[in-house]
């Protein structure tokens, strides 16, 4: 990662910054992005504080024009990108039959449309330099049903496709494109979902209605141990690697 560029939306968030710390602490520089400019502004500010060399950015990767914005400003102030990470996102939970017409747009918006609008904008100038790597951050969702995760599982199931196709038409240009899958991972979206204390005990054990089989580890991913999956794949040790889907979910959904 030394010298390199990496670009990860959703760092003001829990798995998006234990990505920026651990790219930054393995080397890179990291440009941070987010949707509030505060907070992705603090965030960037205490992983400085560990010395790391990490800049905020905010803006919304719902907008085309934004993020073309964005890859241009992040460009001209700290170089070529050569490492993308999607990492924003957003959960709405619901039965698939109630949902609305914003949530349902809403969710989309996020983890489908703001994953082709960043990877569109930094893929575009990565080619011309045969180099570079993009790992999105989707969901074991998107291959397993689970209650009241419809909108989310279809965002995700999205992404994953856009992300692999992206991977076989760039293939030739030497860059690649994967996609890291996590089950339930202690953040504050996992925490979003239930009362803090139900969150982890639900996804342990299994729960018929939404998580079906439990988590056969026995615990809760980390954001550090998505994250280093998301590092392998951005590293020279996952060069012959493109197009693939790694799941991280501690075989909940039994590989
Ligand atoms: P999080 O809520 O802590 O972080 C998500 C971040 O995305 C937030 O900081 C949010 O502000 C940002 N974001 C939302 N909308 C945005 C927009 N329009 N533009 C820019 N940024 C925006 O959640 P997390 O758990 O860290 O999730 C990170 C990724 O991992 C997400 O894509 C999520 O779907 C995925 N994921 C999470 C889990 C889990 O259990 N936590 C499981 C599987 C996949």
């Amino acid at each position: 990662m030394k010298g390199t560029l990496a670009l990860v939306t959703g760092a003001a968030g829990g798995i998006g910054e234990a990505v920026a710390r651990l790219l930054a602490a393995r080397g890179a520089k990291v440009a941070a992005v987010d949707l509030d400019p505060r907070r992705i502004a603090g965030t960037a500010a205490a992983l400085r504080v560990e010395g790391l060399d990490v800049t905020g950015f905010a803006a919304d990767v719902t907008s085309s024009a934004a993020v073309e914005a964005l890859v241009d400003e992040v460009e001209s102030r700290l170089g070529p990108v050569r490492h993308l990470v999607n990492a924003a996102g957003v959960l709405r939970l619901g039965q698939a039959r109630a949902l609305s017409d914003q949530d349902w747009n809403a969710t989309l918006a996020v983890n489908a449309t703001g994953v082709f609008h960043v990877s569109r904008a930094v893929v575009n100038r990565m080619i011309p330099r045969g180099t570079g790597a993009i790992v999105t951050v989707a969901s074991n969702a998107a291959g397993t049903a689970r209650a009241e995760m419809a909108a989310y599982a279809a965002s995700k199931a999205a992404a994953t496709a856009f992300t692999k196709c992206l991977g076989l038409e760039v293939a030739h240009t030497g860059i690649r494109c994967n996609v890291v899958a996590p089950g339930s991972t202690d953040t504050p979206m996992l925490r979003g979902m239930h009362t803090a204390d139900t969150a982890a005990k639900a996804s342990i054990a299994g729960n018929a209605e939404q998580f079906r089989v439990g988590i056969p580890l026995g615990k809760v991913a980390s954001p550090e141990d998505v994250a280093r999956t998301v590092a392998f794949l951005l590293s020279d040790d996952a060069g012959h690697i493109t197009m693939h889907e790694l799941t991280v979910d501690g075989g909940a959904t039994l590989g």
